[in-house]
């Protein structure tokens, strides 16, 4: 065996590749994993609004094109952890109904080729193994879940506490929205996390945020027999003459080009690079890309129809840690509108910073810093539905290209007027109805070409199947087209649904590494085993 040959190469540390790394760490089969990005570096900066949401300073440096060929520059971080380092960590399940086929205003959102019931196992050992905090019972959408949550929800601070009474005196059912911060409010003193106003949109600095580099990377690669190299960006997979089997990853790091090769090879760069790599990776047996005889790599890109709506009210809302409140009452429709609507919770509180970045439209006698202070921050989302034409394709000097025409957009309106309508019945003791002064939209994304929100929650884009004409990974997320291919991370979702991505690609992860584990041989038992020594030693420490 050489240096460069692995049992598996993972490439990617975020959700799907972080927790795969993690759940395979303790096989001791030897396992590469490949990042492109360093990590974070802790400073200061990380939680300055300035730095994060103004300068976009931990932003991708990268520019990539939209549908005219224009400069757009993705919102996405290249670090250990990959997006999460970055995420709200609201960690949902999707709907059980979100499996099966959903007829919505805007057409037909697929069904899955496994079943709620199927990933339940694994929902469970992904909110156990990043630590999500949430109340069970109380999301009138929640699927049936095994267990209750690690540990209790986040608690409302007073004033979405107030706002959480006025809504269910409305009729509405809000629930506590399942987080994974390490948050022990029952022992403020010894709590890893301080409930500070930077977590949503910022990496954390004293690594409290369950993200995937904390959680999983940094415990996966105390295993010897688990290699990280980061700066490591893979340029192209190359396969043997058969165009079976991927051969050859071939990685550019520090300034050169390395090849390594493994029995299993597993893509998880997020939906849109990893739809890039193979798109990039074709060859004489692959000619539209690797692993694409259906022509749907890179196909059916979404990525949600999300706004931030900030309502205005007279009476401040001092809340420091924002992102606890959710409304899933629309989730499937109404009476007056027989469709699904989507989800309602918040996003981090926005700072007076943050909001000239993005400006809102003034609410009347209000400046910027008042809003800031004044306002609520809900964050609102739709699903989009599987386009084929809204896609990731490969343009001028090998750029990336996106594609994307918006759909089911009156799902999102109707959404819009459902938060209208509850925000007008809300009845502060002070000014009675009149406090609640309006909705104001703010922009997402400032200076970019791609409308909505962005590629925060992208999906789809190699998604999973029975039919090999019309996916590209089979049910157990390995390319129909090639014997040790695989790819775990958010591009196999064959429909968006309307809750964050971020626990399915985890809990789908686990899933895969269970498939992995039986076909690489490796006992469960002695995993077992050496994941409870791991547990031991970690209580010892
Ligand atoms: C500001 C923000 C807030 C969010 N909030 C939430 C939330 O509250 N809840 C939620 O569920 N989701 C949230 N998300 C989305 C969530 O972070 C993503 O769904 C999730 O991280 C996607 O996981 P992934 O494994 O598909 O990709 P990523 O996490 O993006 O990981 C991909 C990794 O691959 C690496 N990589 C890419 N290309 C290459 C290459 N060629 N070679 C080597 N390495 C490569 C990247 O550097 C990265 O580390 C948020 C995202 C953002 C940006
Ligand atoms: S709220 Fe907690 S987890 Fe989030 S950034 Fe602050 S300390 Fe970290």
């Amino acid at each position: 065996m050489t240096d460069n040959r692995y049992d598996v190469i993972i490439i990617g540390t975020g959700a799907g590749g972080g927790t795969l790394a993690y759940h395979l760490a303790p096989s001791g089969k030897r396992i590469l994993i490949l990042e492109r990005g360093d990590y974070v570096p802790r400073e200061k900066a990380n939680w300055d609004p300035q730095v994060v949401n103004v300068d976009a300073h931990y932003n991708a440096k990268e520019s990539w094109l939209d549908k005219d060929g224009k400069d757009l520059h993705p919102h996405t971080n290249y670090y250990v952890g990959g997006n999460t380092k970055f995420y709200g960590a609201a960690l949902f399940r999707l709907r059980k109904e979100d499996f099966g086929e959903l007829r919505h205003h805007g057409g037909i959102s697929p069904a899955w080729p496994l079943s709620y019931d199927d990933l339940e196992p694994y929902y469970t050992q992904a909110e156990n193994l990043y630590q999500v905090h949430g109340n069970r019972g109380e999301d009138p959408t929640e699927p049936p879940a095994n267990s209750a949550y690690p540990w209790p929800a986040v608690s409302h601070e007073p004033r979405i506490q107030q706002l959480s009474d006025d809504f269910a005196r409305s009729g509405l059912k809000p629930f506590h929205v399942p987080v994974g911060v390490m948050l022990d409010e029952k022992n403020p003193h010894k709590s890893r996390c301080i409930r500070c106003n930077t977590c949503d949109g910022f990496s954390c600095l004293v690594g409290a945020k369950s993200d995937a580099q904390v959680v999983c990377i940094d415990e996966a690669i105390k295993h010897s027999n688990v290699t990280l190299l980061t700066n490591s960006l893979v340029k192209r997979l190359e396969t043997d003459s058969s165009g079976r089997q991927v051969k050859g990853v071939v990685v550019e790091r520090g300034g050169s080009l390395e090849t390594y090769s493994a029995d299993v090879v597993v893509v998880s760069c997020g939906a849109i690079n990893s739809a890039a790599l193979l798109l990039r990776s074709a060859n004489d047996k692959h000619p539209r890309g690797l692993a694409n005889s259906s022509d749907v790599v890179g196909r059916h890109y979404m990525g949600h129809t999300n706004s931030v709506m900030m309502a205005i009210s007279k009476c401040p809302n001092p809340t420091i840690f924002q992102k606890t409140l959710g409304v899933n009452d629309f989730y499937f429709g109404s009476t007056d509108f027989e469709y699904p609507m989507g989800h309602i919770s918040f996003v981090g509180k926005l700072d007076a910073i943050t909001l000239k970045a993005g400006a809102p439209a003034i609410a009347p006698n209000f400046t910027l810093e008042l809003m800031a202070k004044h306002s609520l921050d809900f964050w609102l989302t739709s699903e989009d539905l599987p386009d084929p034409n809204n896609r990731v394709s490969i343009g001028r000097d090998g750029k990336i290209v996106m594609t994307y025409t918006p759909n089911n957009l009156e799902a999102h309106e109707r959404l819009k007027s459902k938060l209208k309508q509850a925000m007008k019945q809300t009845n502060c003791t002070m000014h009675g109805h009149e406090c609640h002064q309006g909705l104001f939209g703010r922009n997402l994304y400032v200076g970019q070409q791609i409308p909505l929100a962005g590629v925060a929650h992208q999906n789809g884009t190699i998604r999973f199947g029975h039919d090999p004409k019309a996916s590209v990974l089979d049910v157990n997320c390995k390319a129909h087209d090639v014997d040790n291919l695989y790819v775990v991370d958010g591009s196999f979702f064959p429909s968006s649904a309307a809750v964050n991505p971020a626990l399915t690609i985890m809990a789908n992860a686990l899933r895969v590494g269970d498939h992995l584990m039986k076909r690489l041989g490796v006992s469960e038992t002695k995993c077992e085993q050496n994941r409870q020594q791991d547990r031991e030693l970690a209580v010892s420490r």
